[in-house]
């Protein structure tokens, strides 16, 4: 493979003066090689036809299929492309996290590779930010996934995050999004700090939401599972920490009082003979709930310890291989 050229040192050097687009779209692709072509191609259309000065960030992030290459020739004859090979395969957050660290515009749109999402829409999201909005969501109103693997745990997660952040924003989980610069720039992505929609969004002033189209997967199929997922949001509960520990809090309190509350009537249970079964068996049941909920509470605390660790030890959640400039001198 040829050297890596210095990120610091554009390929187009010299061509002129650089003046940054209006918009970034930045799209992570990681085994998307069947359908690469057909994306790109709909999606610098999009972009054209706009009329907005853009770059597209694309992030290959270790695909294992042709991906690497045929971006690397959408590169050679996009002038508008950037293209950010990572080292190995590190997760969509991180992929998203590296195009974070190398945008240029002053709106940044986020988008899948995979083809579910409309390019069209894209437009109906800037002009949302240019309106005054600092972050604007796609809504999947009529949404083209498996219900059990991806729908169902997103509701629960879109709850969730919805309580702990306190924006009722419906559709969390939406790739398709755009951030004022000022927002994303608050937060100074880089290796070790990993993008998380959720805190962009409860750092914002003023929000939106867009109605946004969803097709079925053209190709291939989800990197997601339900593990990845648990992660996902274990990531989002820990982020919008603070919520977290003060409802665990409040559960352990409430636990007390009930523990407190129900002792007598064990005692009491437990010296008529028939219903010592009775008592020992709600004295369980109870224990369980309060050394569970003391369990979760112990992984979360643990959660921050190791994060505090790897930011501590400096250690990065993606590395670049390779950046290529946009030939554009935008
Ligand atoms: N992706 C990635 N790294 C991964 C997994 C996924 O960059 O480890 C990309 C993937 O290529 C796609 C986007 O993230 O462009 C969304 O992935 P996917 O379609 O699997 O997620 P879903 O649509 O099921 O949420
Ligand atoms: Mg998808």
């Amino acid at each position: 493979m040829s050297s890596a050229p210095s990120p610091e040192i554009p390929l187009d050097a010299g061509a002129g003066p650089k003046h940054n687009p209006h918009v970034s779209v930045v799209v992570p692709i990681y085994n998307e090689a069947d359908g690469l072509l057909d994306l790109h191609a709909r999606l610098s259309d999009v972009m054209e036809g706009s009329g907005l000065s853009y770059e597209i960030v694309y992030i290959n992030d270790g695909s294992s299929d042709n991906s690497g290459k045929l971006l690397r020739g959408i590169h050679a004859e996009s002038p508008h492309v950037k293209f950010l090979d990572l080292l190995r395969n590190s997760g969509q957050v991180a992929a998203l996290s590296a195009g974070f660290a190398h945008i240029a515009g002053d709106i940044i749109v986020t988008m899948d590779g995979d083809g579910q999402m409309e390019p069209e829409d894209i437009p109906l999201l800037v002009r949302e930010i240019e309106e005054g909005s600092d972050v604007v969501s796609g809504w999947r109103t009529s949404r083209r996934d498996s219900w059990f693997g991806r729908a169902l745990p997103s509701m629960f997660a879109n709850y969730m995050i919805r309580k702990l952040s306190g924006v009722p924003m419906h559709d969390y989980g939406c790739s398709l999004k755009a951030y004022r610069r000022e927002l994303v720039d608050a937060l100074k992505f880089d290796e070790y700090r990993a993008f998380n929609q959720a805190v962009l969004i409860s750092l914002a002033g003023k929000w939106a939401e867009i109605p946004v189209r969803h097709y079925p997967r053209p190709h291939g199929k989800s990197k997601w599972n339900l593990f990845k997922l648990f992660q996902f949001n274990l990531d989002n509960l820990v982020s919008l920490s603070v919520y977290s520990f003060q409802w665990m809090a409040i559960a352990g309190a409430v636990l007390a009082l009930i523990g407190l509350l129900l002792a007598p009537a064990f005692f009491f249970l437990a010296h008529k003979r028939s219903l010592i079964g009775l008592a020992a068996s709600l004295n369980l049941a109870l224990s369980l709930v309060g050394v569970s909920t003391l369990g979760i509470l112990v992984a979360l605390s643990g959660e921050f310890v190791v994060r505090i660790y790897h930011m501590v030890d400096k250690r990065p959640k993606w590395i670049l291989r390779e950046i290529l400039e946009p030939r554009s001198g935008l």
